[in-house]
This record gives C-alpha cells, structure tokens and sequence, in this order.
C-alpha cells in the first residue's frame, strides 16, 4: 500500500476503536476514526463541572490486571488510584459487614471468617475458587464450558445466604444483573481479575483511559462530531453531513445496534456481501443509573477506606455507592465529597422520583444529613453493556467481508478487555492481510 492510499476508517472512537487504531498506526497504516460524539471514549466519558466535580458517565473501573490494558496504557502516566480490594456490605436488617480480599490481604480473611456473611464452608469454598482460577490464563477461562453465574455458584456448594449476600450484591454490580445471569465463563474471568489486580481509576477520571490512546494517534486522526450514516460501495462511507469518504479498509466499531444499522444499509458488490451469521447477533443490554451527590463539606460519608458500598437487600434503589474522590481527590473540589450510586436494571421511574427514593435510602444507611446532599446529575445509560449468557461465542466473527471488519464488546463480552482485545485482533488482521 502507498502512502497515498485511503485511510483504514474505524468508526467509533471508543475503547475498541481507539485500540484498533493505535495498533494500526503502530504497524504504520494509516488510520481516520470518525466518531459520532464531541468527545472520545464512548461509554468511558468524565464530566467535569463548574464546581470541579469529575463525573464518570456511569460508575466504572479499570481492573489492572486486564492483559489488553496492560499492553497499551502507561498506568505510571495514568496516575491510576485504587479501590480497596473487598466490599462493605449492608445486610436487609441494615447490620454492615466488611468483606476484604483474602488473597490480596491475607489478614483480613481472618476477619472474613469471622463475619456473619455465609458458613465456614462457604469461606473456604472462596479460597478454593481462588486457587481455581490462578491455575489459568485470562482466555483460558474465558475458553471454558459454561452455564449461568447463578446456577455455576450453587454447583459449586455455595449456601444461599453466601449468595445472596455476597455474590449477588457484588457481582451483580459488576454485571448490572443481580440475577446473575452471565455466562460463567465470564464470571471466572472476572473472578480472576478481582483476585490479581486491582480496581482502579485514572486520577482525573475514566476518560483519561481513551484521552491517552488518542493523544498518541498522529493530530487528526481522530474526527469528532462526525456521525456516519451509512457505507456506500463497500469502500466508502457517508458522513451524516453528506460527506463521502474513501476507505482502503471500514472496521464498525460501534455498538451492536448501531452496527446492524450500518451493515443492513451497507450497499457495494454482492461479492462482499456480509454472511447472515456475521450479520445477526444478539443486541440486548443491560441498564444502569448513576445518581451523583456531593456533600458541602466535613468528612467524608465513606470514611476514607477506600471500599465499595453494596447493598445486598434486593428490592433496593441504591444498589452500589460509592465515594470516588476518598479514591483520588481530583474527583471533588478541596473539602467536597463526591457520592456515586448506582440503580441496576429498568425502574421506570422518573430522574426526580429516582433520585428521592435513592436520597431516602442513603439517609437510612448514612444518617440524615444525606437528605441535605447536593444533588449533581444523574446518568440513565440505556445500553451499558451487552448481555452475555451461557453459550454466547467468546468471539463472534471480526471479519464481516473484504475490507470489512467489526470490533467491540458487541463482538465478545462486556468488558473494557473486550473492547481492546478485539479493537487490536482486528488491526492485526488488517495488517497481516
Ligand atoms: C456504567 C458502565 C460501567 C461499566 N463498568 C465497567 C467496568 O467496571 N469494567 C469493565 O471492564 N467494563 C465496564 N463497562 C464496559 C465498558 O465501558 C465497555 O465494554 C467498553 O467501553 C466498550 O467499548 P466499545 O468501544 O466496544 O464501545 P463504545 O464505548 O460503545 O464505543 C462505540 C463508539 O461508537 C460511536 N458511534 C456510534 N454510532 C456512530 C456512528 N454512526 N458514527 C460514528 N461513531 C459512532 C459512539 O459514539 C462510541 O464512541 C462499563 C460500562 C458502563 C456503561
């Protein structure tokens, strides 16, 4: 190929494409990402207020250990701050408990043993998982045969309570289903993660993650505010503003209906035409909401320790909380608390009705001065993640046609590694070929 040549274009600048792109320009291709949005990231964006508050469109981590995030992001530049590994754990009588990692904090399980989430058995059921699931590589257990999360935990012998109170709080959050629905093979891998590495945020917000990747894209690679509309001949696409550019090769990443959208108008060649299987995937999603509270000053609600809120009483409207600015204090002006919770699932309720009821809730389990936190924004995110379930392929074809390729979380599972790990497959592809 010449220099000359039209641009590999990726549309989309989320993780995927963002990672797609920079192992594209690495192995010296020329690469346009045309992106909807005023900004990069797609579901990883921050918002920053006018009081300074930083808001993560949704509450988000980075688990370190993920192999793809490892290969691409300079985590010393990132400034990445942690979470404590392990949990708070508020029980439907309103009793709270404490449940830290047992692995990374050998000492705590001691007091793990101690408290009154699940039996004995149970515990050590935890420690025997563990010792599972460092027995193999991420993909491996992502390789794995599975069932759903709920029916593989009562498999392995777990008690109800232990479910109930633990792995449903806590895993349900990472899903947003408390039903545990998801693949097994998923849950492994992210059992996994929690146990090797560590759940952290950019100091500056989630948004840092993809604001470095395309820092490092030659200027102008990526174009902002520039939706597409559809592919046109199999090696062009059409901007929403009528614009038509050349591509030497088209890689969709986008979300999944967003995709079918653009491959149903594709027209070109019928040679190239996409195989029905590439073309029909599945395109449920999970829904969460994100409510934001700040406090006007004093101590923090989350007294510093750096550990998640989970509420393991399920009728709940205030599922995780979670206090980001304890974690890097760049997330709230001096003297602030910034307050992240998060609704999982439909409650067709109305943001004022949302935000009453959660309020409600908080001041029950953090005393009243909650009914007198500021209320800062709140984020229903429609299409969070797509579902996974037991059987779903761990990779659905990247290849579409010639010239034609597809990455994301839509093509695998939901993850941030997903996004990445299919974002760089596709580059790979694209530069072999
Ligand atoms: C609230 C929430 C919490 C999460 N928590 C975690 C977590 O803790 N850990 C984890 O690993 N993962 C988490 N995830 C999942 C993770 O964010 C995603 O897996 C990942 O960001 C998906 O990236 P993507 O590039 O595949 O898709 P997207 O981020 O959806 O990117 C698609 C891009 O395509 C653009 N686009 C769409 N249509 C067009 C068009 N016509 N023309 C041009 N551009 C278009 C969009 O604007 C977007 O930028 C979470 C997600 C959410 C929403």
């Amino acid at each position: 190929m010449t220099s000359s040549s039209p641009p590999i274009i990726i549309i989309g600048a989320g993780m995927a494409g963002l990672s797609c792109a920079t192992w594209l320009h690495r192995a010296g291709r020329p690469v346009l990402v045309l992106e909807a949005a005023d900004g990069v990231g797609g579901r990883v964006r921050t918002d920053l207020t006018p009081e300074g508050f930083r808001l993560d469109r949704g509450f988000q981590v980075l688990q370190t250990n993920y192999p793809e995030a490892r290969r691409l992001f300079d985590y010393g530049a990132l400034k990445l701050r942690a979470f404590r590994s392990g949990a708070v754990i508020r029980m439907p009588d309103g009793q709270e408990t404490t449940l830290e990692n047992p692995l990374q904090r050998p000492l705590a399980a001691f007091s793990a043993l101690a408290s009154p989430i699940g039996t004995l058995p149970d515990k050590l059921r935890i420690l025997s998982l563990v010792r599972h699931v460092l027995k193999y590589k991420p993909e491996e257990l992502l390789a794995r045969p599975a069932t759903d999360t709920l029916t593989f935990l009562q498999r392995y012998g777990w008690s109800e309570q232990m479910i109930n109170s633990f792995f449903k709080p806590f895993f349900g959050g990472v899903f947003l289903d408390r039903e545990l629905t998801a693949a097994s093979n998923f849950f492994e891998f992210v059992f996994q993660q929690f146990v090797t590495g560590e759940a952290a945020v950019p100091a500056l917000g989630m948004q840092q993650l993809p604001e470095q990747l395309a820092a490092r894209l030659p200027a102008g690679t990526v174009q902002l505010n520039a939706p597409v509309a559809a592919i046109v001949d199999g090696s062009q696409v059409r901007l929403s503003s009528g614009k038509v550019v050349e591509a030497s090769a088209i890689v969709l990443a986008t979300d999944g209906l967003t995709t079918l959208r653009l491959l149903a108008g594709r027209s070109g060649n019928p040679a190239d035409a996409v195989s029905t299987e590439a073309a029909s995937f599945p395109t449920a999603a999970r829904i969460t909401t994100c409510t934001y509270f700040a406090t006007s000053g004093g101590h923090s609600p989350g007294r510093n320790d750096k550990l998640l809120r989970l509420n393991a009483s399920s009728h709940a409207l205030a599922h995780n909380v979670a206090f980001p600015a304890d974690v890097s204090g760049d997330y709230a002006p001096a003297g602030r608390s910034l307050i992240s919770v998060s609704t999982h699932g439909e409650r067709s309720l109305s943001e004022a009705e949302l935000t009453a009821g959660v309020r409600e809730e908080l001041a029950a389990w953090f005393g009243p001065a909650a009914r007198q936190w500021q209320h800062l924004r709140s984020y229903r995110i429609a299409a969070a993640l797509p579902v996974y379930l037991a059987g779903q392929p761990v990779r659905q074809p990247l290849k579409l046609a010639e010239r034609l390729y597809r990455c994301g979380d839509w093509a695998a599972y939901p993850s941030l590694n997903a996004a990445l790990a299919t974002g760089r497959e596709v580059a790979e592809m694209i530069a072999k070929g």
